[in-house]
This record gives structure tokens, C-alpha cells and sequence, in this order.
């Protein structure tokens, strides 16, 4: 499969040249050139069908042949060894479980499934790709878990000090092997202007190759496609009208939704929930996209001002606005409404979500009250214990660590502190 650039101004690629360049040479994001709908036997046949079965027929369009389908069927495999369970709350809405995973992020997917397509493709090559990722916090882990041990990929994260939670700090800095922590003296935005700068730096460009690892690249952006297939497996004899509410901060995960409806998955309608950095929400209302500077919120993975993958979903619905919107709801919903809705969910259901998963829950009832005949499923992107100060603040009652996590707790940090661009330079060069 080619993919070409949405900026329109830099040659086809291969799917090999996108997963290790990232970015097209336009600065534009990379989208496949065809997408084949599945036959609906595919579809009919859900219930005989194993997650890595489904996932492979899904994905294999996108790339092979460049990787071979015996080797894409490894893949897979060993991408999905855990689960992505339904948890019925009531009869219109559910929610998918996308923390069980070794990070207990939804991440972990598209991170597992890029650092295999990566390896694959450097097998044979004496260079080694540098991947290099600035974190607000799950990016981090997901990504550094899911790379390591990969032959031929080295893995450098940077990281705002005393800015990301123990857990993630922890899960970020006690790797060892192919894995380089940097604890930035600075915030996030200074950890991803570093990593912009060196993308950009030919001094460096030329003497190594460094490739991102954030939902720009196609590789972690499609695997998010299979969630909602497992979803559909897993609810298609029990409801019709299947609506996806998506936690959003980027949009690569509704909009790799969008990808599962495009190849026929019968999706009825995509909710994107925001917290209180709601470009699309308004742009849903005004037709005007304007991105501002993200805020900061108790769901922050998805403070994000300017979400990236938005060119993607204008690109599926061929740019046009009243097509987006039939296909698409968006609402906001402030801290506060978050914090009380993770309360509602646990008296009311006794289920205890995070932060991310509960602005899920809002999307569901916001557009069930005015859609009666549907049935919501709400994204769970973390674990709970993910974010353990909030949650158990608000439903007052302390949460046992899952083993993931457990397990990473008395481990030793192992980070490089650095504090400028130039240190950055000097660390990658070494
Ligand atoms: C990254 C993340 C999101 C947002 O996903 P996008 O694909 O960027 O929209 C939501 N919740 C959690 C917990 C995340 O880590």
C-alpha cells in the first residue's frame, strides 16, 4: 500500500518509508492511498473469528505485502497478548477496557504493533533508528515498554522533571537495555520543542536516524482500528445501533475508528469527548477550526490544543463539513463534571473509572439524551490507578495497585538530566 501526503506536496511513500520517517518531507501526515471495505462475510462471521484473526484481516490492506503475511500474523499476535474487555454499566451503555496491557494505557497497542513493524524493517540494516519522544506521561511508558528489546531501535524519552506522576516516571526511567530516560529541567512544551528542533537539525539528521513514535505514524495510528472491531465482536448480537464515545486529545483514536467504519464495521455514530480543550467541539457548532494553547486539566492526556489527527478525520470525509457532522457529535465537559461523573459511575454502577474514561462516560449521556435509540460505548484509555491521586480522592476509598504497577514501584529510576537543546545534542551524538 502507498500513502501519500496530506499536504499534498511530497512524493507517494511506501508503508515501510512512513513508519520509519514519521512525518512526509512536506511536514504533512501520511494517509493510505486506497481502503479496501472487508466483504461483510467478515463482518457476518465476527463471533469464529480470534482477536489477532480479526486484527490481521484489518490491518493487512495497510501493509503487506512490504511485510509478508506470516510475519504480520507474528505481529499481531504479539501485540494483542492481553485483553479488551466489555463492562455493561446498563442497557445503553458499556465501556472497553483499553488498560490491560503491560503500561495499563490504550497506547500500548499502537506502540507494540510500530516497535514490531520497526524491528522488521531494521532486521537487515546495520544503522539503528533512533526513536525520540517528548512525554507528558503515558506516551513514555506505553512507547518505551513496547520498544524494548527491539534489535537495531534505540529509544531516548524525554521527560518534564517532577512534572508526570511516580508511576509513569517509574515505568519510564527502570527499563534498562535499548531504553534512554532524559528528565528535562523544563515542561512538556520544552521536551517537544527539543524533540522538533532535532527533527530538524541536519548536523544531527545526517549522522543518525531518528524517527517519532506519537499517532502521527501510521504504525501506531491504524492498530488503534481493531478496539473497535473487538467491541463490535463482543456486542453485535445483543445491539444494533453501535456509538463509540472516544476520550480524544490527538484524535488518533476516533479517528482510527473512523478507519473501522470506512472498512465496513457497521458504527453508527462517533462521540469525541473532550475536557475543556474543545477545538473540535467548537468547531462542530462555528465551522471554525481555531486552535489555542492547551489547558491544563485532571484528564491530561488530552490537553492538547491543536489536535493533530484532525486533518486525518477532514481527509476520510473528504473535507466536507456536513458529512463530518453527520458522522460525528463533540461535547466538553469541565473537571468538575468529570470528577462527578467518575462518582455517579461508582454509585450507581460500582464501576471506579479514570479521569479520561469518565469524560468518556459524559460523551454517552450527553448524546444519548438526545439519540434514544443507541447504545454507547465509552472508551477506558487508563487504569484507574493511573491516576490515583484524583480517583481516590473523589470516590473516597484507597484502590489496590494493579501487578503492572506493582511491579515497576521498587524498581531504581535511571535518568540523564538535562536542561538544553544542546545537551540534547550532545546526549544523541555521544
Ligand atoms: C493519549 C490518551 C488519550 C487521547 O488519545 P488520542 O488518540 O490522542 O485522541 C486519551 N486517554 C488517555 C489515557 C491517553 O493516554
Amino acid at each position: 500500500m502507498n500513502y501519500y501526503s496530506l499536504n499534498k506536496k511530497a512524493p507517494k511513500s511506501t508503508f515501510k518509508n512512513a513508519v520509519i520517517k514519521g512525518l512526509a518531507p512536506d511536514k504533512g501526515l501520511y494517509f493510505p492511498e486506497h481502503i479496501t471495505p472487508l466483504p461483510k462475510a467478515f463482518f457476518e462471521n465476527i463471533d469464529s473469528l480470534s482477536y489477532p484473526e480479526i486484527a490481521f484481516e484489518a490491518i493487512k490492506q495497510f501493509i503487506s505485502p512490504e511485510i509478508p503475511e506470516a510475519q504480520l500474523k507474528t505481529i499481531v499476535e504479539e501485540t494483542l497478548s492481553f485483553d479488551f474487555p466489555i463492562v455493561k454499566l446498563n442497557d445503553s451503555i458499556s465501556t472497553l477496557e483499553l488498560f490491560h496491557g503491560p503500561t495499563m494505557a490504550f497506547k500500548d497497542v499502537g506502540a507494540r504493533f510500530m516497535a514490531r513493524c520497526l524491528g522488521y524493517f531494521n532486521q537487515d540494516n546495520d544503522k539503528e533508528v533512533t526513536v525520540l519522544v517528548a512525554t507528558s506521561g503515558d506516551t513514555g511508558g506505553a512507547v518505551a515498554n513496547g520498544f524494548l528489546g527491539v534489535k537495531g531501535v534505540k529509544v531516548v524519552i524525554l521527560y518534564p522533571s517532577g512534572k508526570v506522576s511516580d508511576i509513569q516516571e517509574k515505568q519510564l526511567t527502570t527499563l534498562g537495555q535499548n531504553i534512554t530516560a532524559l528528565e528535562v529541567n523544563g515542561t512538556f512544551d520544552d521536551c517537544q520543542a527539543m524533540v522538533k528542533t532535532a527533527f530538524l537539525d541536519e548536523a544531527l539528521t545526517k549522522q543518525m536516524q531518528l524517527t517519532s513514535a506519537n499517532s502521527i505514524n501510521v504504525a501506531r495510528w491504524l492498530p488503534q482500528l481493531f478496539y473497535f472491531m473487538f467491541a463490535y465482536k463482543q456486542l453485535h448480537n445483543d445491539y444494533d445501533n453501535i456509538v463509540f464515545s472516544v476520550p480524544s486529545g490527538n484524535f488518533g483514536n476516533i479517528c482510527a475508528g473512523m478507519m473501522a467504519q470506512q472498512l465496513g464495521l457497521p458504527i453508527k455514530h462517533f462521540v469525541a469527548s473532550n475536557n475543556e480543550n474543545n477545538v473540535v467541539t467548537r468547531y462542530l457548532i462555528s465551522q471554525l477550526y481555531e486552535p489555542k494553547p492547551s489547558i491544563q486539566t485532571i484528564s491530561n492526556a488530552m490537553d492538547v490544543g491543536a489536535p493533530s489527527n484532525f486533518i486525518r478525520i477532514q481527509e476520510i470525509y473528504k473535507n466536507k463539513f456536513e458529512t463530518l457532522k453527520e458522522n460525528i457529535s463533540s461535547y466538553s465537559f469541565t473537571d468538575e463534571e468529570t470528577k462527578d461523573a467518575m462518582l455517579e459511575m461508582y454509585n450507581d454502577f460500582d464501576y471506579v473509572a479514570d479521569p479520561h474514561g469518565a469524560v468518556g462516560y459524559l460523551g454517552c449521556k450527553a448524546y444519548l439524551e438526545e439519540n434514544t435509540n443507541a447504545h454507547c460505548v465509552f472508551l477506558e484509555t487508563a487504569h484507574p490507578t493511573k491516576f490515583l491521586d484524583v480517583v481516590e480522592a473523589v470516590i473516597e476509598e484507597k484502590q489496590a495497585l494493579p501487578e503492572q504497577i506493582q511491579s515497576v514501584l521498587g524498581k531504581e529510576k535511571v535518568a540523564t538530566k538535562i536542561s538544553t537543546y544542546e545537551d540534547l545534542k550532545r546526549f544523541l551524538l555521544h
